[in-house]
């Protein structure tokens, strides 16, 4: 502590002999050594690291971690940096030297935000969601660059003011936190380390390897192209970067290709040749074992040769056996490596060339001596033979390892060619970069798109939005246009039923690896198996595989039903085991109607968990399949046979066999029984099999299922959670974010004025009715917009919507109109648990009720129809997702922050975006405060709204239709099952 002023104070005079530090100097270091300091930042938040001695990165990462243990940073999430000598961001590896002047060591702790601090949509490796960082270092906040560009303007003409440290900045993108996060995340999602075991082990198999590999790949680029291709085509005049986007993926699949084309012409050669450095080895090992007599026996003979005798005693070399050994280097024999690799080709080659050269100089010799004395000639003529015969094997196997060893490298240059295209042009240094930039862009284009023709007034209203948000009075969103589009939209949707042909049903496959997931799905969507083959290899299927089919149709009207289906990944492909949280966020995120568990083995905890989470929190449906039954049934006819002593499978026995098979499936790996359907397929079997009655098992059946549930499903869950995420992502992108643009531009002019408004302070600025005018929704506010041209105020057009919502959700004081009455609520609290949120007025109660009676009678007939039954599963769903919305939009702590945004997931949207959350947190203070109550009101009213919408909309069709429950069509037993007796 002393050490400190004395320093100082002799500052001055000791600058100039300050290379040499003093005794005291000395110590204070070695203390230091002892007691590293660090602050540790995250973000704007700054914590200090207590002294102690670091021997291990290790520790102190953990330690750095642990101090912003709300947030569960390890390894997979989190790196940690410094700022080297050249002021450059660096990855931290050791733990760093104590700084010189006992000042605290800065380190950072870099990690992807579940979303962009604006618009609160997840960050990516491709274009507009590319992270961009504010620059100053102790502020770190994090952007998506469609966010970024959208303030600064095309030219870019505006300022950025950073949300968190309200300083005029440029966000750049870190590459630290691309390469060592994102990539890393999505390097294992499009199997790259499939492509890194390629080039680190050349063995001879690695030719098939390589060509399954690149069979994969050139599958799954052709598949998302085709699948895009169709949705361009159905939609608008293409695009050109989206044309480009389909040149460049077609370019690849091309190159791809004449790779495969190579290689397959090697591995014909190398099937020509058909030998492996094992076979050589096995006989040259086996040859050289003389290798050391024969050669001593030559020198001999030169001896006899000279000297004019004959060789008298053969065995004369016993005492000389270590000598030999040493000097042929006999033990270098079995230290030769069998492997297939151009390494051991070469140290095989090299053992030749030495023995060779041995033998052939001693060989030439004993010729050339023998030359002068032709007398000798046949005493030694048999020493010589050996001597030939050896030289002769070793010139064989070298010719032989020699065209080996040029197959293996042409293999290996295909690999390093492979290797090469799959990189993009610009990320070199990162495997397979273009591959996967290709596939992201193809399906996120790809997902756009479907959101596009699902909902085109809402999306093109943000579109033009997005291009020009007018500034202050002019500011174009407006509220009621949103809703409104959104309500046209859905009405367009489910209009006469038309969503049957027009919204396709959504039915995804899952399951553990290599359970025949992608066999199954060929099968089941009726794709031509010439086009699209797989072959039986480790992993198939990289994240997950669109196929849009057109071949299901209607039972009575005979059009056709789009259904779609999606292969995803298995569970275990990814080897270091990933956790059944990421597997269930993948499942999550393709968001299906309906889910195919497929499972090889018995039932597994896995597949249960899976099962649990589809029910429970997605809320959506499962079907269980079996795959590969085929085995299974062969072993019970098997069995059977052998039972009765017959000879062919008789009717009898296949029935049994076949009842046995599903007795035997319905028992779960934990020895409980299945109580649902279980449909036996055998997709992957023999093609020959394939067509005999006895091996489709339960195939047809299930596809007439998809049918009957494609036209009675009407998608409610899976339409609310996307017409929600439209809508939230429109409030997010361009009511929370373009009113920032507004204001920024205000803000500057006010700047000029010396009056500074920065942000948080800004709706003191303007007031809560500047802000409130500029989104329309002043009570009297009317649609401007719509191309309906009616004048409607929000207010009149919300509540003639029949829904409330409840006090406690709404804080900005802007929707009051849409607070339950006390009657409403009291009969709220009195029907339901508390806990439900979907709260349906007294008006709108009593309508449902009629309406539900006017069903009921209305479907007399049908039997099991049970309207309200229904009605409650309609109202179970959306109240259930309106639960969710609710529950995660105020996380009570900053670990929500990371449940949150999976829940996101689920649900389809978050709210309050993050930094005005993470601002709370670390500040206690609520950046912009009003903007974001009334965005994540908006985001509120809108759940509400559009569950009040699809629920009318759903009773609408299924009160006039002649279809039965959705329910009904799920749990009815197949009428034409053979099987069930
Ligand atoms: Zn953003
Ligand atoms: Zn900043």
């Amino acid at each position: 502590m002393n050490n400190q002023p004395q320093e100082n104070a002799s500052n001055g005079v000791a600058s100039s002999i300050a290379s040499e530090p003093t005794i005291v100097n000395r110590t204070s270091i070695f203390q230091k050594a002892n007691e590293s300091k660090f602050s540790v930042f995250c973000l704007s938040e700054k914590k200090t690291l207590n002294k102690k001695k670091y021997d291990s990165i290790d520790r102190l990462k953990a330690d750095a971690f642990a101090l912003y243990k709300d947030e569960q940073f390890d390894d997979d999430n989190a790196i940690l940096t410094y700022f080297d000598e050249n002021n450059s961001e660096t990855l931290l590896t050791s733990v760093p030297k104590p700084q010189k002047n006992g000042q605290h060591k800065y380190i950072f702790i870099r990690f992807v935000h579940p979303w962009c601090a604006m618009c609160a949509k997840p960050f990516g490796i491709i274009d507009d969601q590319l992270l961009l960082e504010c620059p100053r270092t102790s502020c770190s906040q994090q952007y998506c660059k469609k966010c970024v560009d959208t303030i600064r303007g095309p030219s870019p003409e505006h300022p950025f003011v950073c949300s968190s440290c309200k300083k005029n900045v440029i966000p750049e993108r870190n590459p630290l936190i691309e390469r060592y996060l994102l990539w890393k995340k999505f390097s294992k999602l499009y199997g790259v380390e499939n492509i890194q075991n390629l080039n680190s082990n050349s063995k001879l198999a690695t030719c098939q390897t390589v060509l399954n590999d690149i069979n994969t790949r050139r599958l799954h680029l052709q598949q998302w192209v085709n699948t895009f291709q169709k949705k361009t085509e159905n939609n608008q005049p293409i695009e050109d970067s989206d044309q480009q986007l389909i040149s460049n993926a077609m370019e690849l699949i091309v190159k791809v290709d004449e790779i495969g084309k190579e290689l397959k012409d090697i591995k014909s050669v190398m099937k020509y040749h058909s030998t492996t450095v094992n076979d050589c080895l096995e006989i040259y090992k086996k040859v050289m074992k003389k290798f050391g007599i024969i050669c001593e026996m030559l020198t001999k003979c030169m001896e006899a040769i000279e000297t004019g005798t004959e060789i008298m005693n053969i065995d004369i070399f016993g005492d000389r056996n270590g000598t030999i050994r040493d000097e042929y280097r006999m033990e270098d024999l079995a230290k030769l490596s069998s492997a297939n690799s151009i390494a051991a080709i070469d140290d095989i080659l090299l053992d030749i060339s030495f023995r060779n050269r041995h033998l052939l100089s001693k060989y030439e010799l004993c010729k050339s001596l023998l030359k002068n004395k032709p007398q000798l000639a046949i005493s030694f003529d048999s020493y010589l033979q050996k001597a030939k015969e050896i030289l002769h094997t070793m010139a064989t196997i070298q010719e032989k390892l020699n065209i080996l060893r040029g197959n293996l490298r042409a293999v290996s240059r295909c690999i390093d060619k492979y290797d090469a295209c799959l990189r993009d042009e610009n990320l070199t240094d990162i495997a397979c970069s273009k591959f996967i930039i290709l596939l992201e862009k193809l399906r996120r284009k790809t997902e756009y798109i479907e959101m596009k023709t699902h909902f085109p007034q809402l999306i093109g209203l943000r579109e033009k939005w997005q291009k020009s948000y007018g500034i202050g009075d002019q500011f174009k969103p407006k509220v009621i246009d949103l809703f409104q589009a959104v309500d046209n939209d859905l009405k367009n949707m489910f209009e006469n039923e038309t969503y049957i042909y027009s919204l396709p049903y959504r039915i995804g496959i899952i399951g553990e690896g290599s359970v025949g997931k992608t066999a199954l799905m060929i099968e089941l969507a009726n794709i031509d198996k010439n086009i699209f083959s797989t072959v039986h290899i480790d992993r198939s299927t990289f994240n997950y595989l669109q196929f849009d089919t057109y071949t299901y149709r209607h039972p009575q009207s005979n059009k056709i039903v789009p259904i779609s289906f999606i292969d995803l990944q298995g569970a275990t492909d990814v080897k270091d085991s990933e956790s059944i949280g990421s597997y269930l966020e993948l499942i999550s995120t393709v968001d299906c109607d309906l889910y195919l568990i497929a499972f090889d083995k018995p039932f597994s905890e896995h597949n249960r968990c899976c099962l649990e989470h589809i029910q429970s929190t997605l809320r959506r449906k499962y079907i269980l399949v079996r795959t590969q039954t085929d085995k299974l049934f062969s072993e019970f006819i098997k069995k059977s046979k052998n039972e009765q002593r017959q000879d062919s499978i008789d009717d009898y026995d296949s029935k049994s066999a076949l009842s046995d098979t599903r007795e035997h499936v319905s028992i779960a790996s934990d020895r409980e029984s299945i109580f649902c359907k279980i449909y036996l397929t055998a997709a992957g079997c023999d093609d020959k099999l394939k067509d005999s009655p006895l091996f489709t098992f339960d195939l047809e059946n299930l596809k007439k299922k998809f049918v009957r549930l494609a036209v009675k499903d009407t998608r409610i869950e899976r339409t609310f959670k996307m017409a929600f995420s439209a809508a939230t992502t429109t409030i997010n992108t361009c009511f929370r974010r373009g009113y920032i643009v507004s204001s920024t531009r205000y803000q500057w002019a006010a700047a000029v004025c010396s009056i500074v408004p920065f942000l948080d302070e800004l709706p003191a600025f303007f007031g809560r009715d500047k802000i409130r005018d500029a989104f329309g929704i002043n009570s009297n506010s009317t649609a401007t917009n719509t191309p309906n041209n009616t004048t409607i105020s929000i207010k009149n057009y919300l509540i003639g919507k029949n829904f409330t919502v409840s006090k406690r959700h709404l804080k900005s004081g802007h929707f009051e109109y849409l607070w339950p009455s006390k009657k409403q609520q009291a009969m709220v609290n009195g029907t339901k648990d508390p806990n439900r949120h979907f709260q349906i007025s007294e008006k709108c109660n009593s309508e449902y009720k009629s309406l539900m009676s006017e069903n009921t009678k209305a479907c007399i007939g049908h039997a099991a129809y049970t309207a309200v039954g229904q009605a409650t599963m309609v109202l179970g769903a959306i109240g259930n997702s309106l639960d969710d919305i609710i529950r995660i939009s105020v996380p009570t702590s900053a670990a929500g922050l990371r449940a949150a945004s999976i829940a996101g997931i689920v649900i389809g949207a978050v709210m309050t975006p993050a930094f005005a959350l993470w601002a709370f947190y670390s500040t206690g203070k609520r950046m912009n405060e009003h903007l974001h109550l009334l965005c994540d009101d908006l985001i509120i009213v809108a759940a509400h709204f559009l569950a009040a919408i699809i629920y009318n909309n759903h009773m609408n069709i299924t009160r006039s239709s002649e279809i039965l429950s959705f329910e009904q069509a799920f749990l009815e037993t197949d009428e034409y099952s053979s099987d069930e007796e």
